[in-house]
């Protein structure tokens, strides 16, 4: 990823859509004879899901997961015709006829949302996909087992519903070790048993990475197609995804007990040279970073000094010989090296948050084809 000019914005963002595509790859071999889906909500965890949806498409992705029926919406005209896009939230209340109109596939969570979705199908005279989704100990969306029990008693409970995937989540997935794995698994199974017989859909990213007895029909990655590592503590099989540069405002010198950005939190020990970047809270750059953050220039680690400010940071470049970093510099604050999991560890937080903060005020370009692609 080379550097690139940067001139309206203050930041650059290089999305690495030819790893994510690889990262898609390498988890559906995992996960294979099962299929993998994409999960692409949250504006593809901040990187844009018009550019991501496409190129996964392209890539010979056919199940892709938003969250909310106007994700769905604006992805669904961007895919091919063989993909299907799956609403995890299903329709909201009253706008079923909307869903089924554009053609998305609602994951069903409740009872109320199951008579909904069978009634637009009866008033279509058609029957429509869905999934349906059970809680198995996450207590989070899906159907609980009393719901289950009530439902299961109701022969045409899913009358004009074609199942296409009974679906649950799971809660401790990144910790392999933890007894809710296994509990949830058996619980699924169980509920299954219930329900109408279909195809299953069960694990995240770090769920794929629990074993096959995990992987079902379908697995239903997010974070770990941009990068993220799915197993904390063990070495990352993804490739990085995400570089983030910072542009160099202004540079100076200060003389030693000269207070540096708000509430004087930093106080320069001795004669430093600091410069302002042009990013701050506003853009995802996240306030906890204060004092913490680290920028870079090629391995050269560059403190971060004072606090995030909502558009600017400030960074401690004494380390650099004079001259080195000048006012359009451009400072490394997400890297291959320096990536989502270790800035989110710093920032006490989890890579999935870094990147769905990921700021709106960037210059984005797209890797793809192995060349660069203005965003
Ligand atoms: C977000 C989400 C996923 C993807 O999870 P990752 O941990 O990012 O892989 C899968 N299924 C459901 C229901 C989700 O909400």
């Amino acid at each position: 990823m080379q550097a690139s000019t940067v001139h309206s914005a203050g930041a650059l963002l290089t999305i690495d859509l030819d790893a994510i595509c690889d990262n898609w790859r390498l988890l559906r071999a995992k996960v294979g004879p099962a299929d993998c889906a994409a999960v692409v909500k949250a504006d593809a965890y901040g990187l844009g899901a018009q550019r991501v949806g496409p190129a996964l498409a392209a890539a010979g992705c056919r199940h892709f997961f938003v969250a909310h029926l106007a994700e769905g919406m604006a992805l669904r005209p961007l895919l091919p015709a063989q993909a299907t896009v799956y609403v995890l939230h299903g329709a909201p209340l009253g706008a079923e006829a909307e869903c089924a109109a554009h053609g998305l596939v609602p994951v069903l969570n409740s009872r109320q949302q199951i008579d909904a979705w069978r009634g637009v199908a009866r008033g279509l005279g058609q029957r429509l996909p869905a999934i349906v989704q059970v809680d198995s100990g996450m207590a989070r969306l899906g159907l609980s087992a009393p719901e289950l029990a009530q439902l299961t008693a109701d022969s045409s409970a899913f009358d004009s519903i074609d199942v296409a995937y009974v679906m649950s989540h799971l809660a401790c997935a990144d910790e392999p070790q933890h007894p809710a794995n296994a509990a949830q698994l058996a619980s699924f199974v169980a509920a299954r048993r219930l329900l109408p017989a279909a195809p299953a859909t069960f694990a995240n990213s770090s769920g794929i990475f629990l074993g096959a007895a995990y992987h079902f029909e379908l697995a239903r990655p997010g974070a770990a197609l941009y990068g993220v590592a799915p197993v904390p503590g063990q070495p990352n099989p993804m490739r990085p995804v995400v570089r983030l540069q910072g542009k160099v405002m202004q540079t100076r010198t200060v003389e030693a007990g000269a207070a540096v950005g708000y509430s004087a939190s930093w106080v320069a020990p001795q004669a430093s040279r600091i410069v302002t970047v042009s990013v701050g809270y506003a853009d995802g750059y996240l306030r906890s970073l204060s004092g913490r953050g680290s920028a870079w220039l090629g391995e050269v680690e560059l403190p971060l000094v004072g606090r995030v400010s909502m558009d600017t940071i400030t960074v401690d470049v004494s380390a650099l010989p004079e001259g080195a970093i000048v006012p359009g510099t451009l400072l490394d604050l997400l890297t291959p090296q320096h990536n989502v999991d270790a800035v989110a560890a710093r920032a006490g937080t989890i890579g999935y948050e870094i990147l769905t903060s990921l700021g709106s005020r960037y210059e984005r370009h797209y890797l793809s084809g192995r060349s660069a692609a203005p965003g």
